[in-house]
């Protein structure tokens, strides 16, 4: 039994290729789990002819596998795996020219934030605006002509939802790329390229990989020519993913899908009883009716995914009794593993965000995010009623 064929590999349904694309047997031993190449070189057959790898920070075989898994569930000729979601944005922020005008989002995640305004804001010129509001960006991108135009959607931790498609068709026109973090979707649920984005980006530390026991980034795009000067950075720079984490990625890959369903049916079941909670004033989750964006949610996404952001009745000292009280929810950063996480943006992932601009966003100190893992409903329901119940 051989590799699949380019051709055969692109009819599969995405259930399959999570499992199969990169999944093939060694072709040496017949394993049917692919070798961890854990060598830092190759040797060569005489000066130069080798068989296609050379040094492990400049290729691996089994980071190759993960790519080729990647690219095919972004429907991306090409992906780029790295050490670490932040080393990925780092990579295309070093690939665009110097002084390149750049459109962000004003609600990305907190580490992109703070790379974008530490260490990139001397490159390049990057301005923050909303984009969930088409008509401003619209104007913003004809009058600025970015370079590129990046967009998380959903974002972080206020699940606010961009049209994908609408910003793709206005950055075209403007000659400008499109970005899109997708790591809280997950091709499971987004897939952006097949929307017009020009690029995706990943940390895979979160749901790709699903099993928070590994940091990760991937990029996936079609412009061969920008893959080309990706991985030649990526080899210059050195953010390259060590065989092992590439190895276990590729493993909880072989889940995501149901694993995306079995997040995705907790939340939506638990964002309607929190909704309906005497002790919660509001509750933000793409899938509910009452979200603002709910209808572009359901337009772009095959569903809603497992991420939720809630504001307590009460402000800090509520907020911390509360967090201070679950049992199953584990008090951390991160997201996107099987187990479920809850955690305070305004004192834990978003600290870095200066506070006014926190206040401006809603970031607000009765804000709590959970990331609703794979349990059991009613231990999880059962687990923050416990926790409701210690607040006055
Ligand atoms: C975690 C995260 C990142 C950064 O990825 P790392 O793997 O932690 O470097 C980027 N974007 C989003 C949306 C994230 O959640």
């Amino acid at each position: 039994m051989g590799k699949l064929t380019k051709k055969e590999a692109q009819a599969l349904d995405f259930n399959t290729k999570v499992i199969h694309i990169g999944g093939h047997p060694d072709s040496e031993t017949g394993a049917i789990m692919p070798p961890i190449y854990q060598t830092s070189t190759f040797v060569q057959k005489s000066p130069g002819e080798h068989s296609g790898y050379e040094y492990t920070r400049s290729h691996n075989p089994t980071r190759t596998r993960l790519e080729e898994c990647l690219a095919s569930l972004e429907n991306a000729q090409h992906a780029l795996v790295t050490a670490s979601g932040l080393s990925a944005a780092m990579l295309v922020m070093h690939a665009l020219p110097e002084n390149s005008v750049i459109l962000c989002g004003d609600d990305v995640y907190g580490g992109t934030y703070r790379l974008f305004t530490t260490v990139f804001h001397e490159r390049h010129q990057i301005h923050f605006v909303d984009t969930t509001d088409l008509k401003s960006l619209e104007r913003k991108v004809s009058e600025l002509k970015p370079a590129l135009i990046w967009l998380e959607t959903p974002t972080n931790p206020m699940l606010k939802v961009t049209d994908i498609a609408a910003v793709a068709k206005m950055a075209k026109k403007a000659k400008s790329m499109t970005l899109v973090d997708n790591t809280f979707m997950s091709p499971y649920f987004q897939r952006p390229i097949d929307l017009g984005a020009d690029m995706v980006l990943h940390s895979m530390t979160k749901y790709l990989n699903g099993h928070s026991d590994v940091v990760g980034g991937a990029l996936m795009l079609n412009n061969k020519k920008f893959y080309d000067k990706l991985w030649t950075l990526q080899n210059s720079i050195g953010p390259s993913q060590s065989p092992f984490d590439s190895w276990l990625v590729l493993r909880g890959l072989k889940t995501l899908a149901i694993r995306m369903q079995a997040h995705e049916k907790n939340a939506i079941k638990l964002a309607k009883w929190l909704e309906a909670h005497p002790k919660v004033d509001k509750v933000i989750y793409p899938g509910l009716k009452s979200h603002p964006q709910h209808k572009i949610a359901k337009k772009q996404m095959s569903g809603f995914g497992g991420m939720i952001t809630f504001f307590l009745k009460g402000g800090l000292k509520e907020s911390k009794k509360f967090l201070s009280n679950v049992t199953l929810f584990s008090l951390a950063e991160s997201l996107g593993g099987v187990e479920s996480l809850i955690e305070h943006p305004a004192i834990m992932t978003h600290a870095s965000v200066p506070k006014q601009t926190r206040e401006e966003l809603g970031i607000h100190d009765n804000l709590i995010r959970l990331s609703v893992g794979i349990e059991n409903y009613d231990d999880l329901v059962a687990d923050l009623e416990k926790a409701f119940k210690k607040i006055r």
